[in-house]
């Protein structure tokens, strides 16, 4: 009898972790032993989630300011997206209860680097509207080429899941602009992918829905 009892409990426990699992579930508050272990983090990985939100802050605070200078609203609508990326990162960030370390105010950065790449974004974005929408293409494919480096070296599926999000977001971001650009009569060269990458993901339709389980928007 107690044996059976242990066994039920031991089944529900495992379709309680399974459930929470796919739910998505996890608010920072469960950091093991309560019921489903999650995998742990690598040093390599830790770093790569807090560069990442950060790198996800450059993207937004460069496109609210290329909106409020140029008033292209596809600024506006990717920056809402890359806030919702800023979100999801850290969601990610809690849930292993690591520090989040992205500044509050639009504009600065605790990484010294990405201070640096948003300062020469936001000097170049300046300069006219078609320099912006290069910038914004920039940084589209430099968060892509990051993500593809950090997709290579994790196993870890809850970092995978988040990954080819906003890979897939990103994906779209870059045929927006470049879209722009060339709607403005210019032909887009890669900057920092391969071109064949480019031209692949240019060439191929917005996606629809960019992770499963995600809110169904395509950015
Ligand atoms: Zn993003
Ligand atoms: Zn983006």
């Amino acid at each position: 009898m107690i044996w059976t009892i242990r066994s039920m409990f031991f089944v529900l426990l495992t379709s309680l972790t399974v459930w929470t699992a796919q739910a998505g579930w996890g608010n920072g508050g469960h950091h093991g032993g309560q019921g489903w272990q999650q995998q742990s983090l690598t040093v390599e990985e830790e770093e790569q989630l807090l560069y990442l939100r950060e790198e996800e802050k450059v993207a937004r605070d460069v496109y609210d300011l290329m909106y409020l200078l140029w008033g292209l609203p596809a600024f506006d609508n990717i920056s809402a997206a890359e806030q919702r990326h800023m979100d999801a990162v850290l969601q990610i960030i809690d849930r292993y209860g690591l520090i989040d370390s992205a500044h509050s105010q639009p504009g600065i950065f605790n990484n010294p680097e990405l201070q640096a790449l948003y300062d020469s974004l936001v000097a170049q974005g300046e300069q006219s509207l078609i320099e912006a929408l290069l910038v914004g293409a920039l940084i589209e494919e430099v968060d892509l080429q990051d993500l593809n480096e950090m997709m290579a070296s994790t196993d870890n599926g809850t970092l995978m899941g988040l990954y080819k999000k906003l890979h897939c977001g990103s994906r779209n971001h870059l045929r927006s602009f470049v879209r722009q650009i060339e709607n403005r009569g210019m032909v887009y060269e890669a900057q920092v992918l391969s071109q064949g990458e480019v031209d692949k993901i240019v060439d191929s339709p917005m996606e629809r829905r960019c992770g499963a389980g995600g809110s169904g928007r395509s950015r």
